[in-house]
């Protein structure tokens, strides 16, 4: 069971402008094959398919596979706001359908944004293919499923730069620069993982891809601050032995990493403001004439 809060993980600041093709690329960190839905769902079914979790030398691999599958949820939600926020005021407001108020998604990458929703993130990449269980590996053999998510880890890595690369707006970056963070930790745990089990030293191949953290602003501001060295426990009397795996030094700088119980703080979740012209939400905003008719075919 996962407690929710009403918080996002970190400040989203305001995008320069609404921009729906900006969004369109977005969907690839929340709906692609190395998106945030694709590394929930591949540790939420790795814990709840993990067998022989209570036997002794088991459990701290299931307490971080199912911390980290927590922590996922965070990050599906932070991609969607992003999202909603540069598809907010995309297009014209207001009530009156006959000024074509939704001509913007002629020339707008993903359709759907503003066919299927209102104006928001939808289960889909990039390039408005649904997001598929297909992306899920759970193999029920440890050592596999953890070189899985040590790869899954540095193909999102390599993502969140693209994306980052393509554009300067705010928003997206603030998003991309917390995810690199969250994603490198858990790059180091999974790697970290392997090697308890195995002795196996992955560290030797960090970065993947060969670019620092600390070359985004946006992400070097939070490592100043040793957000790469916490792993949140989000539950210290169910997951106590998470900190086995999530023990040592940093292999990128040093530092000594530490479990943090609960989880980030957050902030309030942004603002979305309606969108009449998609009828969205659609209550509130009631014709005076329709309300006429509606009393007259009541017989009040
Ligand atoms: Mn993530
Ligand atoms: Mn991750």
């Amino acid at each position: 069971m996962i407690t929710r809060h009403d918080r996002v993980a970190v400040d989203l600041p305001k995008p320069k402008g609404p921009n729906p093709n900006g969004a369109s690329l977005v969907q690839e960190l929340l709906g692609g094959k190395f998106g945030e839905m694709s590394t929930l769902m591949n540790y939420m079914f790795q814990s709840f398919n993990f067998r022989g979790r209570d036997e002794d030398h088991a459990r701290p691999f299931y307490d971080l596979i199912a911390n980290i599958a927590a922590e996922e949820h965070s990050h599906i939600e932070l991609v969607a706001y992003t999202i909603n926020l540069l598809l907010s005021g995309a297009s014209e407001r207001g009530t009156d359908p006959s000024t074509s108020p939704l001509s913007v998604a002629e020339e707008s990458r993903n359709s759907l944004h503003f066919i299927a929703s209102g104006q928001t993130a939808l289960p889909v990449d990039s390039m408005g293919r649904p997001w598929s269980g297909d992306n899920v590996f759970s193999s029920g053999n440890l050592k596999l499923d953890l070189l899985h998510n040590f790869f899954l880890e540095c193909g999102a890595r390599a993502n969140k730069i693209r994306v980052y690369e393509t554009t300067d707006d705010p928003t997206v970056r603030a998003m991309a620069g917390y995810l690199l963070v969250r994603g490198g930790v858990h790059v180091v745990a999974y790697a970290r993982a392997l090697e308890v089990l195995t002795g196996a030293d992955l560290s030797k191949l960090f970065p993947i891809p060969d670019i620092s953290n600390k070359q985004f602003p946006e992400a070097k501001v939070l490592e100043d601050q040793g957000l790469h060295l916490i792993l949140y426990r989000n539950n210290p009397k169910d997951f106590a032995r998470v900190g086995e795996v999530w023990k040592g030094r940093h292999p990128e700088d040093g530092q000594k990493l530490t479990v943090e119980d609960g989880g980030p703080e957050g902030v309030p979740t942004p603002e979305l403001p309606e969108e009449p012209q998609l009828t969205a939400p659609g209550i509130g905003a009631i014709d005076e004439e329709m309300l006429k008719e509606l009393a007259k075919r009541l017989g009040s």
